[in-house]
């Protein structure tokens, strides 16, 4: 038996042989042409088959899968694009080397590259250069492509895993992922996520031929990948395993029941999303409604802006999909951690205390009136509330509100008639919850975002892992700003939730509860675990 740590990005425990996955790499002899000019002809060619075979998986996947898991491959399709990549590539070619080469050596100096940045996302973004590398380099060399064979349920294991390998997974077969490499970030996890199975990545692991078919634990609660475990061990496992499936199908009972407690308090449980997909799995969990649809997540991994339209189509089918349940769309809250090339924006020493959020769309007015364009058209479809995120001060809220007039105006003048929208701002920065007696008479509501509350209060990085044990949640300080929240929300008449990964937490339910807090917005798979935790309160 032996252990290794790795990073779980999903909870639950997978019984099962591992089956490894290694693609067939293929690497290019460095050699000079002896036609340099027949080079640049084959290169062109491996180039326009490569995009027919992305434009087709695009079609397939779409079909299959949705737009947003289709998405992977026009982005691929850009990538191939690129101009640092194409430059690098045709860079060589000038020097006669042959085609083959010159795909094979830009393919691993821009990986590299990317493999090398501090930023996660862009790290993750590694793993796809070096699957379209592969992709033009089979054109060109007329090979077939690779598909993952699996015969019987089995636990993944890879190096890494490109978003067109996934996509070819037969994903009844897949008991769970472990990735050697690969980040929260990354591919496996996020279909990991939309799967409901457990996951690691950045597992401490060798892969070698003699895992192949061992059976393993993957523990996606300790984070633990067990190989050959042993028995004594195994029946613990297993009976965790069965009583967490157990406890899970017991929790569908409580679908359609309310959120009482057994002296009557009540709150509302909505969920967090963060693509239009995910609307399912918030039907699939009985949750009340929306409460944080982080809308940035529209904006990343593209190469530019998602258009007014565009914006306006998923807005519109999330509030359909909802039926009438309210849905609160946060505004772009990009900055800090998550970033998009084409806002061009500058490295910063303090990103989590720089230019963010309300900060960025307060800033370029035509980004933010393209927004709320969209989420005003889109709001005559269901019952929408538009909150901002990063407030520091009244005068933000003013400026918004001025902003939102006009867009209202707008549309109107277009013979656009909006439906009637709350407006409501994030309460997550210490400096918006002491001054949030003023900000409530401004608002419809507010939402306590207490993961950046929690980090600009105790002045600790919410990404940096050696301070995990400093940003704490349960910091008084922190808890004291949410009560003050609460009290000055109510006190003004309005409502107040909280969507941070703080109202997931049940030792903290019955405080919540007692001090009034009216939703709670977790991710749809801890919606009915809350229920029952509310339910079983005195
Ligand atoms: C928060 O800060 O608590 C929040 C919900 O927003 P995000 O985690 O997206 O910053
Ligand atoms: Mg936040």
């Amino acid at each position: 038996m032996k252990t290794y740590r790795g990073k779980s990005v999903m909870q639950g425990i997978a019984v099962g042989r591992m089956h490894l996955y290694r693609r067939a790499d293929y690497h290019a002899a460095v050699q000079k042409a002896s036609d340099p000019e027949a080079e640049r002809t084959r290169f062109f060619a491996a180039m326009e088959k490569a995009k027919g075979e992305l434009a087709r998986l695009y079609d397939e996947a779409l079909n299959a899968m949705g737009k947003e898991q289709a998405q992977i491959f026009e982005i691929h399709r850009m990538l191939l694009e690129d101009e640092y990549y194409l430059g690098t590539i045709m860079g060589k070619l000038s020097e006669g080397y042959q085609a083959a080469y010159a795909i094979d050596s830009a393919g691993k100096q821009f990986a590299a590259m990317l493999a090398d940045m501090e930023d996660e996302y862009m790290r993750g973004r590694a793993a796809d250069i070096r699957d379209i590398t592969q992709r033009v380099l089979r054109a060109l060399l007329e090979l077939p492509e690779e598909g993952i064979e699996a015969e019987e349920p089995m636990v993944l294991v890879a190096d890494d895993l490109t978003p067109s390998e996934t996509l070819k997974l037969d994903k009844k077969k897949i008991l769970a992922f472990v990735t050697v490499k690969g980040s929260v970030n990354s591919h496996t996890a996020i279909l990991a996520r939309s799967m409901g199975i457990p996951a690691l990545v950045n597992t401490e692991l060798i892969l070698s031929d003699s895992l192949q078919g061992k059976t393993c634990v993957v523990d996606g609660f300790a984070g633990d990948l067990i190989v050959e475990p042993e028995e004594a061990l195994l029946s613990g496992i297993l009976a965790k395993k069965e009583a967490w499936e157990a406890d899970t199908l017991a929790l569908e009972q409580l679908k359609g029941q309310e959120n009482r407690s057994k002296s009557g308090k009540t709150i509302q449980i909505f969920a967090n999303i963060g693509s239009v997909e995910d609307a399912e799995a918030v039907l699939r969990s009985d949750a009340g409604g929306i409460g944080l649809f982080r809308s940035e997540f529209l904006y990343l991994g593209r190469e530019d802006a998602p258009s007014e339209e565009e914006q306006f189509t998923a807005y519109k089918a999330v509030l359909e999909k909802m039926e009438g349940r309210k849905v609160v769309i946060r505004t772009l809250d990009i900055g800090a951690d998550k970033r998009a090339d084409y806002f061009q924006l500058d490295e910063e020493v303090n990103p989590a205390l720089g230019y963010r959020g309300i900060r960025i769309c307060l800033d370029r007015e035509d980004i933010f009136t393209t927004q709320l364009r969209a989420l005003y058209r889109a709001s005559a479809y269901g019952r929408l509330a538009i909150m901002f995120p990063m407030i520091v001060s009244l005068d933000e809220v003013l400026r918004i509100r001025q902003i939102a007039e006009s867009v209202k105006k707008g549309l109107l003048a277009e013979g656009c008639v909006p439906g009637e929208v709350e407006l409501g701002i994030m309460i997550e920065t210490p400096a918006a919850a002491l001054i949030s007696d003023r900000l409530a008479r401004t608002v419809d509501f507010f939402s306590i975002g207490t993961n950046d509350l929690t980090q600009y209060t105790l002045a600790a990085d919410r990404e940096n892992r050696r301070l995990e044990k400093i940003c704490n949640a349960h910091h008084e300080a922190v808890l004291r700003l949410i009560e003050t929240t609460v009290k000055n929300a109510h006190e003004a008449g309005i409502w107040v939730g909280i969507c941070g990964e703080l109202a997931a937490d049940e030792t903290l339910t019955e405080r919540f509860l007692e001090l009034g807090v009216d939703e709670l917005s977790v991710s749809p798979s801890a919606v009915l675990r809350l229920r029952r935790a509310v339910r079983e309160l005195p």
